[in-house]
């Protein structure tokens, strides 16, 4: 049987919109140990903005018009930010195929030619000649058939709270602090140092945050708990392989919710800490 006191502890964590699936898993995040993280909707905002475009042998407007179709039924953060940025209709009617490559991009066919746009390694799987100089953000590349077409470069901004809730963990009982991402080498170190976290891994797909996931695992005392926060984008495998899987609510996918043990429903980081506070509590109230 449950012991009474985890109702407690599980009726306010929800008051404070942190929900949790069991008793188990506050009994759990009372030994957390390593807290690891997904970068894109989970310490950064998720709602990239469009800083530069590169078009080759197109227009800007027809550069973005590219992306923003190609895009049209994709659900990162990525395509929802190309298609702001786009802002005017998608017919629908113009894209016949599309195809999500989770880590790489998207391909569809628009109004009867193949469209890439994704990051070099989706550029370097269709074997597309792209440009390779230093690029400070996210760039996704786009082409037509093998013929490219330019490149945008993005940027994403980092949660308000995240600094402040990555020292608090720090400051705990927290032994380390881990960053994942399929993002760019130059992205994700700056945003891991920004945040003080302990570290970073980069330019991973999502089979290699799985692998990372559990070389982390491997790493902690018998006894810690490895703690994944994602937003269910490219990382519901992680989080169910997780100790504890921690979904952000409000951006992240049903299927984030679905493989999640505990929602986090106003995607604040801060309440990473909470949850791991109001864990300890009862879990010294309940023995
Ligand atoms: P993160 O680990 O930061 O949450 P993802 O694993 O979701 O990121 O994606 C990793 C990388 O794959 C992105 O930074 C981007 O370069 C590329 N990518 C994934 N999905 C898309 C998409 N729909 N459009 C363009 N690029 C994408
Ligand atoms: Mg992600």
């Amino acid at each position: 049987s449950i012991p009474l006191g985890f109702f407690g502890g599980i009726g306010g964590a929800s008051k404070s919109g942190i929900l949790i699936k069991g008793g188990n898993y506050l009994e759990a995040l009372a030994d957390a140990e390593i807290v690891v993280f997904d970068k894109t909707g989970t310490l950064t905002k998720g709602t990239f903005k469009v800083t530069e475009l590169r078009p080759q042998n197109i227009s800007d407007d027809q550069l973005l018009e590219l992306a923003a179709y190609a895009e049209s039924y994709s659900n990162h953060p990525i395509s929802h930010s190309l298609k702001a940025a786009y802002n005017l209709e998608i017919d629908s009617s113009r894209i016949t195929a599309v195809e999500e490559i989770p880590g790489h991009g998207v391909k569809a066919v628009f109004d009867g030619k193949a469209i890439y746009a994704g990051n070099h390694k989706l550029m370097q799987m269709m074997d597309i000649p792209y440009y390779s100089g230093e690029i400070i953000g996210t760039a996704v590349h786009v082409a037509i058939a093998s013929e490219y077409a330019g490149y945008i470069v993005i940027s994403d901004e980092i949660k308000e709270d995240a600094a402040h809730a990555i020292a608090k963990l720090k400051a705990s009982n927290i032994k380390r602090t881990v960053m994942l991402t399929g993002d760019a080498k130059i992205v994700g170190e700056a945003v891991a140092q920004k945040l003080g976290l302990d570290e970073v891994y980069t330019e991973l797909l999502p089979a290699d945050k799985v692998s990372k996931v559990e070389n982390l695992l491997e790493g902690k005392s018998s006894k810690g708990k490895l703690v994944f926060v994602g937003d269910g984008i490219n990382d519901a495998p992680v989080l169910s392989r997780a100790d504890i899987g921690i979904a952000m609510g409000g951006l992240g996918s049903d299927a984030a919710i679905e493989a999640a043990d505990i929602v986090i429903m106003n995607d604040q980081v801060s309440k990473i800490s909470t949850a791991i506070s109001i864990a300890g509590k009862t879990l010294r109230i309940v023995k």
